[in-house]
């Protein structure tokens, strides 16, 4: 099987293998203390916005940024194993998971398994047939805006139970159209330290 990816990919990691200098001195724990949970959208990329280089910061990434509880897990083994002190959540405009919602990605799922077409207002299948129910089951965490969904998931993490109130979590919207981090204030208001 040959794959004009899987070749691209492997000379990519070639060349970087060739300048990788130091870098395998580094520790585990990341060195700057913080972690960004962010959307896995193929626009962002925590390093550059961010300005993080390998070693510096835990970087969680799913399917709009959200406050899974699986992000959960990620996060409290940032803090309690490795030493995180600061949390960004970090959502962004233009997203794709403010284009469905639950019932629409499940029925699309029942009905055909393939990437679906999106034309500007509605999803809808190439072919019919073969699908599977269980997308019925899953909760996909879709975005009805930006700004809610930072609060929401800024709140979710600040009042878990396994969090422990001394890490400020802060709130952000990337603009996809200029690389702007801008502030949701609410978020990081219900992100703040508590006593
Ligand atoms: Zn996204």
């Amino acid at each position: 099987m040959s794959s004009e990816i899987l070749e691209e990919v492997m000379s990519a990691n070639a060349k970087y293998v060739n300048g990788f200098g130091e870098k395998g001195k580094l520790a585990l724990p990341p060195a700057r203390r913080f972690t960004i949970l962010t959307c896995m959208d193929a626009r962002l990329d925590p390093a550059k916005y961010a300005g993080l280089s390998e070693g510096d910061a835990h970087v969680i990434r799913n399917a709009g940024g959200r406050a899974s509880d699986d992000t959960i897990r990620s996060l409290v083994i940032s803090h309690k194993l490795l030493g995180t002190l600061e949390w960004f959540v970090i959502h962004h405009t233009n997203c794709g998971m403010e284009l469905f919602c639950d019932d629409v990605m499940a029925g699309l799922l029942e009905d055909n398994l393939a990437t679906a077409a999106f034309d500007g207002k509605s999803w809808s299948n190439p072919r019919h047939g073969g699908g599977c129910a269980a997308g019925h089951f899953i909760k996909w965490h879709t975005i009805k805006s930006q700004e809610e969904s930072v609060i929401q998931d800024v709140r979710r993490i600040r009042e878990h139970p396994l969090v422990p109130a001394n890490i400020p979590i802060y709130g952000y919207v990337y603009d996809v159209k200029t690389g702007r981090l801008d502030e949701v204030a609410k978020a990081t208001e219900a992100g703040r330290c508590g006593t």
